[in-house]
This record gives structure tokens, sequence and C-alpha cells, in this order.
């Protein structure tokens, strides 16, 4: 466990000079650490970078040298494998490594923490529920949504105060690291086969993700997707208070029917009953019963809850409306980098009969496009690719609808409003990543919404 008063005038060596690895020195300067950047990469690969570090920042390339091999702790980002050489000479000087979220929270003032993690959704389901809390908070209280949803731990903790709260996205690499993590609430979403370069395994992805309950205790909520197998199973071993979101009233303290969200802390208990956002898809459902469980369980009033569901617009590049233009409603679900999270677009839209016109493509991510040709049938009328992938994508799913190759963004959507009737909703939801045409799935998707602009009528 890293308390800083036993690492009081020790350096702290950063590995990874990320932003998480960037914000992390500069909390560790602000609490009067010495703090050296280091990274195995020579001077010429990381020279970009050196303008982002904090002034006062020491930094090494060619890492790890003498000067951090002599540091009395370092700080990991989450990104790092524990493989890497670096990590490695690192460790083996007998140094002692901690992560960069669990270094920030130990300037935490507050305790009041409540993370969410699960393989799909938790940039959702956090972003909701800072809503809420935001909504719900006391007057001088205020809400800190940090973690893997972009401002690092590290970035917001010393501006929050005591009653504050902190709202942590928290990702299977940042749980790895993890030794002491101990939210109030947390949400396993749910668990599917990812990252699995990365942990070596399944086995360990899941060992991972089980470290959002392990240091909690009988007072906390750990909050479980009961049609989820993975989280089921983990479930057994959860110390703290278990509350499930599925589809059965008897035995869940979550579940959706006749178009409302019913929710309660006990079985035993009425169910409180909430208008869900209005966002398509079942997942979406589950995100917002995640987000209802949790807030219920941090005492935050129904009304508030109800307000910030209400007034959810979703998050930007995940089925996000993005207008309707010459009478095709366009919908940018940019961050489907995956066959998977497309086959969740296509079941948000399965009422939708072949009224579909889909924007496939990008850089190929090595799974099947198969998975994706009932869907296709039932609710695609075109499919237009782009990208490195496009030829591989043709292959695989020639001869259940019509497909154009188009290269890019800009010509795909010209294909589209050629061939797209009134009604029809066009779909950029890619199942590949971005990196051959785009910085990040971000930029696609700007780029998309950029484009649709030269189609005002
Ligand atoms: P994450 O932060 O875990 O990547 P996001 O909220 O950014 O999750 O959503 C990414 C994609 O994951 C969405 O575009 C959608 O395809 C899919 N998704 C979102 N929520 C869920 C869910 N609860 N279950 C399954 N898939 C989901």
């Amino acid at each position: 466990m890293f308390s800083p008063s036993d690492f009081k005038e020790k350096k702290a060596c950063i590995i990874g000079l990320g932003s998480s690895g960037i914000a992390a020195a500069r909390l560790l300067l602000k609490q009067g650490f010495e703090v050296l950047m280091t990274d195995s990469r020579q001077e010429k690969d990381i020279s970009s970078l050196i303008k982002e570090f904090p002034q006062g920042a020491s930094w090494e390339a060619n890492g790890p040298g003498q000067e951090a091999l002599s540091s009395g702790f370092a700080v990991k980002s989450p990104g790092l494998s524990w493989s890497a050489p670096l990590i490695k000479k690192i460790k083996n000087a007998g140094i002692p490594i901690f992560s960069e979220m669990e270094v920030a929270l130990s300037f935490s003032r507050t305790d009041h923490i409540v993370a969410i993690t699960g393989t799909n959704g938790k940039t959702t389901a956090t972003t909701l529920t800072g809503d809420i809390f935001n909504q719900g908070l006391a007057f001088g209280q205020n809400v800190h949504v940090c973690g893997n949803i972009g401002t690092p731990v590290s970035a917001c903790v010393l501006d929050a105060n005591p009653n504050d709260v902190l709202v942590i996205e928290s990702s299977s690499y940042q749980l790895e690291d993890s030794s002491f993590f101990h939210p109030k609430v947390s949400v396993l979403l749910n668990i599917q086969p990812d990252h699995l370069d990365h942990h070596g395994s399944f086995e360990n992805y899941i060992r991972a993700k089980a470290r959002i309950f392990r240091d909690q205790n009988a007072s906390d909520f750990c909050i479980f997707n009961s049609l989820n197998l993975e989280t089921v199973k983990l479930a057994r071993e959860c110390p703290a208070q278990r509350l499930f979101f599925g589809d059965d009233p008897k035995s869940s303290h979550a579940w959706v029917d006749g178009g409302k969200i019913h929710a309660r802390l006990s079985l035993k208990d009425s169910p409180f009953s909430f208008t869900p956002p209005n966002l398509p898809g079942r997942h979406n459902l589950e995100n917002a019963m995640a987000a209802i469980l949790l807030a219920l369980a941090s005492g935050i009033s129904t009304r508030s809850i109800q307000k910030a569901l209400t007034q959810f617009k979703g998050v930007e590049h995940r089925l996000e409306e993005a207008g309707t233009y010459r009478q095709i409603r366009c919908v940018n679900d940019s961050k489907a980098t995956n066959v998977d999270s497309t086959l969740v677009a296509l079941k948000a839209f399965s009422d939708i009969k072949k009224r579909l016109i889909l924007i496939l493509g990008g850089l190929d991510k090595g799974s099947p496009y198969a998975p994706l040709k009932p869907f296709l049938s039932q609710s695609v009328k075109a499919v237009l690719t782009i990208g490195s992938a496009a030829q591989k994508i043709e292959n695989e799913l020639d001869g259940i609808v019509p497909i154009s190759h188009c290269e890019n963004l800009d010509k795909a959507v010209e294909r589209a409003f050629e061939i797209g009737e009134p009604e029809d909703i066009l779909l950029l939801s890619p199942s590949c990543a971005s990196f051959d045409q785009f910085k990040n799935f971000e930029e696609r998707g700007k780029k998309f919404k950029k484009i649709l602009e030269r189609y005002k009528s």
C-alpha cells in the first residue's frame, strides 16, 4: 500500500509518459517529491513528449538508468505490461511499484469513492453516474468523474474536498495494478474475453476485474449483471452487499418492465420506478440499471436520479444521434471498434427492417465478421466499406446484402445519400479500429459528423 509518509524525501520514478504518468508526476511534485520520468525509448522518440512534462520533473531516455534504479518508489501507468523490460528491471532492483490510481488515491481527502468496470459500457455508465451525482449532491458537494474515462485520478484528486465524490471508471489495467482499492459502491457491468494479449489469459482478466470489490466490506455495495455468467460467478466471492440487475423481478434489484426500470436496494422492498434515458438498445438499459442501483446505494434521491436519466443524451460516438439530413437519420457509433460492438448497435436497431445503411471498415482487428450476417439480412439494406479491412469484410459478408466499396468516409457518406431514401438510417458502426485512416475513433466520429453537414438540404 502506498502511504505518502512512508516515502517522504524519497525520489519518485514515473514509468509511462502518457497522460496518467504526467498527471502523477504533477501531483507528486505538488506534494514535495523529487520526480524522475523514465522511458525505455531513445531520446529522439520521446522528444515530442518532453514539452508536456511538468516543470521541476527530470527525465531520462533509454531507461532505466542509474537514476531510476536509485528511486525510492515507482509509479506505473496502467497501459504498461508487467512483463515490459523497463518495469521488470525496476522491480528486480527492489523498488516498490505502485499504480497511478492508488498513488493518487493516497492523497485523497475524500473516501466517497464509487467505481465502475466492465468489458463494455464503462464510459456510458460512468458518465450517467456522474450526471446523477451532479443532480443529487448537497450544496457545496462536488462530483469528480475520472479514471479511464479521460481525466486521470491524479489530475483531479487534489480538487476533491472531504465531502466530494470521486466517480472512477476503472479499466482492467488499472484494477490489475491495484492492491488496496476500496470503493464504497462498485459496479461490474459485464465480462467478456478482452485485452487477453495484455492480461495473458481470460482468467487473469477476470481476476483483474474482481479487484474492484476485493477490498470492499459488508457495509459496501457491489452491483452485478445477473445475465452475465462471469459476473454472476464472481459475485459468489464478493465481500460487499450484492445487488443484481437482470430480468427476473423476483431475484433482481433492478429490471425492466412496461418501459420502466424498477429498482430497489432489498428484495423485500417495493421498487421505485424510473423512466429510462431516451437511448437505443438493451445495453443502455443495463447501463442505466447499474447507475440507478449505484445511486440508490449511495443515498441519492429518486427525484435526482430521474432528472439525470431524463436529461441524459448518451456519450459522443456511442450510437450518438448525429442529425437528420435529407430525411435520413444519421447515427455515429464510431466507438464500435470491434464486431461485438457493431452487434450491440444492430441489436439496438433490430426493429428497423431493411432501412439501415451501415458503414463498416477501418483497421481489421482479426476477428471474423460473419456474426453480423443474421442482423444484416434482418435490418440492413446496404453495407458501405471503408479502410484497409474493406476487402476482408466484403469477402466474409458476400451475398447477404449489397456491398459498395467506398475506400473512405467521404465516399461512403456520398454513396449513402445516393442510395438512401427518406426514413433510412445511416449508421457508422465500423467494427474496426480507426488507425489506418484516423488518429483515433473520436477523430473518425467527428469527421463523419463534419461530412454530414455538407448534406444539409
Ligand atoms: P467502454 O467505456 O467500456 O468501452 P462505452 O460506454 O464507451 O464502453 O461503450 C462502448 C461500446 O460498447 C458501445 O458503443 C456499445 O457498442 C457497447 N456497449 C455499451 N454498453 C454496453 C453494455 N452494457 N453491454 C454491452 N455492450 C455495451
